[in-house]
């Protein structure tokens, strides 16, 4: 049977695994990103995972790295997201060096969700929809049937995190103000309640203590009214059959998923006829989707 690696790129960590054409998962790697310090140390991690995986039978690599991403060039275009020194990688061309026999494809970390996402999760039935990945970040991948993802003139659209939200706002890694990852991402809960209190805490911990903890509670609401404007933007842009939401932060989603569709419900002009749904693979999507890809391009 074909095999696929599957690499999973995050902020945190770095997510690998052997991938079969069922999409089942039959290996898995991980190590720490080491974002912070910068491209070289991240490129030695992934091609560690990448031999961790390495057996007979495996057809080709894909990457899937936050920031823009020129899939075609299998590089990282001037926004690198929240890893250090990564704009402007020519990841596919860096590791092409040590794995020379195989095909090595790149893509966005939120396409790869997606892709796994319409395969075999929550968005299979969907002719159209979009995945927000609610993450260090936010990641947003466009999806439609007959066109498959959707990259833009110059790879870099279906950039969702980089709407603005508040004009003048929160400045974002990308060069704009107001972004709304500058809101609604786990390293924005973060930042917002350290600039409140002068603690810092885990986006986590923030949310797990929103019944002991008024700023917490009041920045967990702000999020979830904030989502619903951002959904509401996004039903009026796209109408797709539905939106698919994972990333870290769906986690903790018994605590904000009803307000924040209390919050589109209230700002929308009709809230009929579009699923919100949270997305069902949440830490294997980008490994999947990965080898999906793989697939796609190779079989
Ligand atoms: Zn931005």
């Amino acid at each position: 049977m074909k095999k696929a690696i599957g690499i999973d790129l995050g902020g945190t960590s770095i997510l690998g695994g052997l991938i079969d054409e069922d999409g089942m998962i039959i290996k898995r790697a991980e190590t720490e990103s080491r974002t912070a310090k910068g491209r070289k140390e991240v490129l030695k991690r992934i091609s560690e995972i990448i031999n961790a995986l390495m057996e007979d039978g495996v057809i080709g690599i894909t990457i899937g790295s936050p920031g823009f991403i020129d899939t075609k060039e299998g590089r990282v275009l001037k926004v690198g997201g929240n890893i250090k020194d990564w704009a402007g990688t020519p990841i596919k061309e860096e590791l092409q060096k040590e794995f020379n026999d195989l095909p090595i494809f790149v893509e966005n970390d939120a396409n790869i969700a997606a892709l796994c996402e319409h395969w075999k999760g929550a968005a299979r039935d969907y002719d159209s929809f979009l995945m927000l990945t609610l993450g260090s970040g936010v990641g947003g991948a466009i999806y439609i049937e007959n066109h498959g993802l959707l990259y833009g003139h110059s790879y870099q659209g279906a950039e969702l995190g980089h709407l603005i939200l508040y004009p003048n706002g929160r400045q974002c890694t990308c060069g704009q103000k107001g972004c709304v990852e500058q809101y609604v991402s786990g390293k924005a809960i973060e930042k917002m309640y350290e600039e409140l209190t002068s603690i810092s805490k885990s986006g986590k911990e923030i949310f797990n203590n929103i019944h002991v903890d008024e700023i917490a509670k009041g920045l967990i609401r702000e999020f979830s009214r904030n989502l619903g404007i951002y959904l509401t933007s996004l039903k009026n842009a796209f109408d797709p059959e539905g939106i698919v939401i994972g990333g870290g932060v769906i986690n903790s989603r018994n605590i904000w998923w009803d307000d924040m569709i209390d919050s589109y419900k209230e700002h929308v002009n009709d809230s009929e006829g579009m699923d919100i749904v949270p997305a069902h693979y949440l830490n294997d999507a980008g490994m999947i989707g990965a080898g999906k890809l793989v697939f796609d391009r190779l079989v």
